[in-house]
């Protein structure tokens, strides 16, 4: 064990009257750097959701995910510190342990060659077999209850259907809604589980969440308490009085976009709430918000919850008295976690496992006494019908084309960024989760969640999704080539990783010569970009906007931009004759003002790509006329942008004899081979000289701005 004192984090210097000052101190043992088969040491890198349990003995035992080459595994480290490895498999990850009263240990997990099927199998004996259990080809995100007659369990599946386990399997499904991370607990009448689930409302800055309860059992309805916002990742722990609570992260009680967590109780069917009043505090800095809670009891009747922030994980103490400030884990460095975190609590300790920036983590929390519920309030549904969403121009669609979740360096699950595009009323949008970011890579289960819940959101009425990640190199200014996102028509991506096999541009541009993809840079006034290795068929794209500012021109800037490396604006690779059109996507990572360097609160509404693509604008539609250049871009708005060199686009090309006469509507910055020619109404006739020429222009409206895709003209 390594020592290890933090001092108390005080992220909530508003909300003194809310917060009880307690020390804590924090050890941490460190799991899954060095141990392992001698001959077969844990990777660091990808370790991933680490679940502890603590034995009737006192034995502390732990399981995890790590990937090994092309596979993954799961690893089991029992309480004599000893690891073994359980399973392997093309996927093997969301483990689960849990303890008995009788003794038994018992993990769950989710694997498979094709598909991945839940598992589960009794760890405190050595020779046990384990036991498949689900029947849907696609399972994820089981949890795990032990009592006196044994395993419960619950899960979903790719139908969206919601099983619970215990000797045979009941399931949950048929509705027309989308149902994920359940979690069962055990009351004195038996098993309960709650999940959360989408409402299919509109015009909402944020997705609509809600939590639903259910005693299993075939003729048991589900329970929904309707609340505007999110209200999704549920953490179930029976209370001694027989009614559960329920923890969450919550964007009701932040006023959006930054979640918190947040408390139900449900007790035979009576939901009540308790609201952190720190929840609501203006959030600015790189480790906002509270996700995915895990809360345990302790010995006097409290409670210790562990949540994500963006940047790192922290720790609540709650008791009669309200909420503690949370307890940085660590320093906050960006990308320094997993998204998935689990405590325990035995006698006056709490035990933490929660990945860190490299590496898996058992922290080892001596609690101080604190004991009661915080103040629950008696809560109703309340139905938030949404707004009525912008008014559409026929055959124009808009969608944002770069986001990011909790699977790399964002927040929220996948399903919430895709949901939260939709429920904007935008038409399409892409996640592009970075394929590795300081260290963590996307897992391989990790990518097929993303393409399991981009292919759910692709069949929404009037909605399209494309399959996209973020390749990811250092700045070039670091001698790396960028970052650059992969758009893919089909429905089958490949994960060509920086990491892996793709560790330069022109790796990619081969890789990707063999798919239906194409690539787009973005920042590059930031991190630079690589146009020695332009490859016209795989760089089809420049991403011109997003929350990092505007990459366009030096010198004449409309919106800022983070930095100004010289040399990579559209502006250079237009001058040098390259020949690729213009997206915007926000690049949002769920942060309000982007941890302080957005030009607006709201990080999703930076960047969106226009097109024209007629309804039903299907994905293959979509990514042809993404493929084609013919978009443009704007910096979060719903502008139309349009220009004509006669019957010719954006993204065309085309030639003309001396003249080139351009023609658009209203007025325009009129732009040439990445140069201002001027501000003109409704059009201008240019006297090029001989060669190869681009144009496109940028219009203003009402303090945004739009930028049509180049259209390449060879003058004769
Ligand atoms: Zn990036
Ligand atoms: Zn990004």
């Amino acid at each position: 064990m390594v020592p290890l004192l933090i001092g108390m984090g005080c992220t909530a210097p508003k909300a003194e009257d809310a917060v009880v000052r307690v020390p804590l101190e924090v050890g941490a043992t460190v799991l899954g750097v060095t141990r392992g088969e001698p001959d077969r040491p844990v990777p660091g890198t990808s370790n991933e959701a680490p679940t502890v349990a603590v034995d009737t003995s006192g034995g502390v035992w732990v399981a995890w995910t790590a990937r090994w080459e092309d596979d993954e595994v799961i690893w089991l480290q029992d309480s004599q510190g000893l690891t073994r490895e359980i399973a392997v498999a093309k996927l093997a990850s969301n483990p689960r342990i849990a303890a008995g009263p009788d003794g038994s240990v018992w993990l769950t997990w989710v694997m498979g060659d094709e598909g991945r099927h839940v598992y589960l199998q009794r760890v405190d004996l050595r020779d046990t077999e384990r036991q498949r259990i689900s029947h849907d080809p696609w399972n994820a995100h089981p949890a795990l209850v032990v009592g006196e007659d044994g395993p419960h369990l619950v899960w979903e599946t790719a139908s969206r259907t919601i099983v619970y386990f215990h000797e045979h399997t009941i399931g949950l499904g048929g509705l027309d809604v989308l149902r994920r991370r359940p979690d069962i607990a055990l009351l004195p009448d038996g098993p309960i589980v709650a999940w959360d689930e989408l409402q299919w409302t509109r015009g909402r800055v944020d997705p609509d969440y809600d939590l639903v309860v259910w005693r299993p059992g075939e003729k048991n309805e589900p329970q929904v308490l309707r609340r505007p916002g999110i209200q999704a990742a549920p953490d179930l722990l029976a209370q001694p009085d027989g009614s559960l609570l329920i923890a969450c992260h919550d964007s009701e009680s932040t006023g959006g976009i930054v979640k918190w967590l947040r408390l139900f109780r449900w007790d035979a069917g009576e939901w009540s709430s308790w609201e952190d009043p720190q929840a609501s505090l203006e959030h600015t800095g790189e480790n906002q918000g509270a996700e995915f809670p895990s809360i345990a009891r302790t010995r006097d009747g409290g409670l210790v919850a562990v949540t994500r922030g963006a940047h790192g994980h922290q720790v609540h103490l709650l008791s009669a008295s309200g909420a503690s400030a949370p307890l940085d884990l660590t320093r906050s460095v960006w990308g320094a976690r997993g998204w998935r975190q689990d405590v325990i609590v035995a006698g006056d300790t709490a035990y933490i496992a929660r990945r860190a920036r490299k590496e898996n983590l058992v922290e080892v929390l001596k609690l101080p006494a604190v004991s009661g519920l915080p103040p629950f309030s008696p809560v109703e549904d309340l139905v938030d019908e949404g707004a009525p969403l912008p008014s559409k121009v026929p055959g124009v669609v808009f969608g944002d084309v770069h986001m990011h979740s909790a699977l790399s360096d964002g927040t929220g699950p996948p399903d919430e960024i895709l949901a939260r595009a939709w429920a904007r009323g935008l038409d399409f949008a892409v996640l592009t989760d970075h394929d590795t970011i300081v260290g963590s890579q996307l897992s391989p289960s990790d990518h097929d969640e993303i393409r399991v819940v981009t292919d759910w959101f692709d069949h929404l009425a009037g909605f399209t999704t494309l399959h996209g990640y973020e390749w990811t190199t250092p700045p070039t200014w670091r001698e790396g080539s960028g970052h650059r996102n992969v758009y893919f028509s089909g429905a089958d991506p490949t994960l060509h990783s920086a990491a892996l096999g793709a560790p330069d541009t022109a790796a990619l541009n081969a890789a990707l010569a063999e798919e239906q993809a194409f690539t787009a840079p973005h920042h590059s006034s930031w991190t630079g970009t690589d146009w020695a290795n332009f490859d016209p068929s795989i760089q089809r794209q420049f991403e011109i906007v997003s929350v990092h500012g505007l990459s366009e021109m030096p010198g004449d800037q409309v919106i800022g931009a983070r930095w100004h490396e010289g040399g990579s604006y559209a502006s250079d690779g237009l001058a040098a004759g390259l020949v690729f059109g213009f997206l915007g996507g926000s690049d949002g990572h769920g942060l309000r003002w982007h941890h302080g360097i957005g030009r607006v609160e709201d990080p999703w509404a930076t960047g969106l790509t226009g097109a024209r693509c007629s309804d039903p604008c299907g994905r293959g539609a979509l990514w042809a006329e993404m493929y084609a250049r013919r978009t443009w871009a704007t910096s979060g708005a719903r502008i139309v942008a349009e220009l004509r060199i006669g019957e010719v686009g954006p993204g065309e090309e085309t030639v003309a004899d001396g003249e080139v006469s351009l023609t658009w509507t209203g007025t325009a910055t009129l732009v040439r081979d990445g140069a201002v020619l001027g501000e003109f109404a409704d059009g201008h006739v240019d006297r090029a000289p001989k060669g190869a020429h681009s144009y496109y222009i940028r219009i203003e409206r009402d303090g945004h701005y739009a930028w049509t895709s180049p259209i390449f003209v060879e003058v004769r």
